[in-house]
């Protein structure tokens, strides 16, 4: 989303969908990645927080090389093994029940909607509707982007989907205010970090708070996991800071490593409202997205990750806080774990190319905020080397 950023020339074969910088990627290493000149680049994007593990992981190669081999895709006519293994370990570190699998973020939002209409519909309301926050990013098909708080992801795609009641975040009584004496409400969906946003997250005391209010109301707590999730914030799931368990929960990005893989997580409330014929996708839970999901958690937790996440995305936003903070031009340094936004007073995509030009990838968000989201086995070291690089930057840019 780095609307502001130059462009190269448009393919004349490729849709003109996305604002690119001038740059053809040819191949990586961990968290370095080389461009097809062969300049090197530090990540510290990771493909938009998909690459966990960084680029060419030994183990995540050799498994998924076997598993190529062994079977790509075979449909859900069939039981696929693969699935019960992934499910179990979702189910296990989440403390939820059962999974749904897809490819992609907006298809895992698009079953928790369909998730939350059937689930009111079983309770007899007709016209079920959907708490969404402003800010928020749930996707680009006509649902998704109707949950999503963004006018520029909307315009030119109206009529949007109906049914969404949008609250502000961090704020109890506003959501109140705005569902009182509303008996169609279904449902709270939100993402307890915003990614596209502008890395904005919810407060421990509203996440409880709103869990509260879930469970006096019969809604169904819905948490869109898809960037903030798996490990990246230090534990597998951002809300687990707050100590809640919400009742449905979409991911995606960083669960295949860069393989394309959604879920749908669903607690003991939201476990049994699809039945056969209800929903359904015909690459979701392939073997091959199964193996890279699977040997993604285990490498995760044979390598200490969460703990690594922690403990770097520490490192970086001290740092990070210490340099900048009080600076004129610099509104707030926030995140936690792997998951940092720098919030200028200013737009700031043109930093983007920049940072390129000085070989480090990063991504501008919500105009102007900077966002680092790197592979979950960043050293220290590769740390202080993006500072290195960064730091400079933001200062040059805050003197002009
Ligand atoms: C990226 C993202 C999505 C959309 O995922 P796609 O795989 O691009 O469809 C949805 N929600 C959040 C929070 C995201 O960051």
């Amino acid at each position: 989303m780095n609307a502001a950023v130059s462009t190269a020339p448009a393919s004349p074969h490729v849709m003109n969908t996305y604002g690119r910088l001038p740059i053809a990627m040819s191949h990586g290493r961990g968290l370095r990645v080389w461009d097809v000149n062969g300049k090197e680049y530090l990540d510290a994007l990771a493909g938009i927080a998909v690459n966990t593990l960084g680029h060419g992981h030994p183990r995540l190669v050799k498994a998924l090389q076997d598993q190529i081999a062994n079977m790509i895709h075979c449909c859900n006519y069939y039981h696929v093994p693969g699935q019960e293994a992934l499910a179990q370990m979702l189910v296990e570190r989440s403390g939820m029940s059962n999974v749904f699998f897809c490819s992609t973020g907006l298809e895992a939002n698009e079953a928790a909607l369909k998730l939350a209409r059937k689930y009111g519909h079983d309770k007899g309301i007709e016209r079920p509707e959907i708490v969404v926050y402003e800010k928020a990013f749930h996707g680009r098909s006509i649902a998704t982007l109707s949950a999503t708080g963004n006018p520029k992801v909307q315009a030119g795609f109206g009529p949007l989907v109906e049914g969404f009641v949008r609250v502000p975040a961090n704020d109890i009584a506003a959501l109140k205010k705005a569902t009182e004496g509303n008996p169609n409400v279904v449902a709270v969906f939100f993402e307890t970090i915003q990614g596209e946003g502008g890395i904005n997250p919810m407060r421990v005391e509203y996440l409880q708070q709103l869990r509260q209010l879930c469970d006096q109301r019969d809604w169904l707590m819905m948490i869109d996991e898809v960037q903030c999730g798996m490990g990246r914030t230090g534990k597998w799931f951002a809300h687990q800071w707050a100590g809640i368990v919400p009742d449905v929960m979409p991911l995606a990005k960083g669960l295949g490593s860069g393989v394309p893989i959604g879920a749908v997580v669903a607690g003991p409330k939201a476990a049994n409202i699809f039945q056969p014929g209800n929903h359904g996708t015909t690459f979701g839970g392939n073997p091959l997205a199964m193996r890279a999901g699977v040997e993604t958690i285990r490498i995760m937790e044979d390598e200490e990750l969460l703990a690594n996440a922690a403990r770097v995305g520490q490192h970086l936003l001290t740092r990070l806080s210490t340099a900048l903070l009080g600076k004129p031009g610099v509104k707030e340094v926030r995140g936690q774990g792997l998951m940092i936004g720098i919030e200028l007073t200013k737009p700031c995509g043109v930093i983007t190319q920049r940072a390129a030009d000085a070989g480090l990838l990063l991504s501008v968000t919500a105009d102007n905020v900077i966002r680092l989201v790197p592979a979950l086995i960043i050293s220290m070291a590769e740390a202080d080397e993006i500072l290195g690089k960064l730091l400079p930057l933001i200062d040059a840019f805050l003197a002009e």
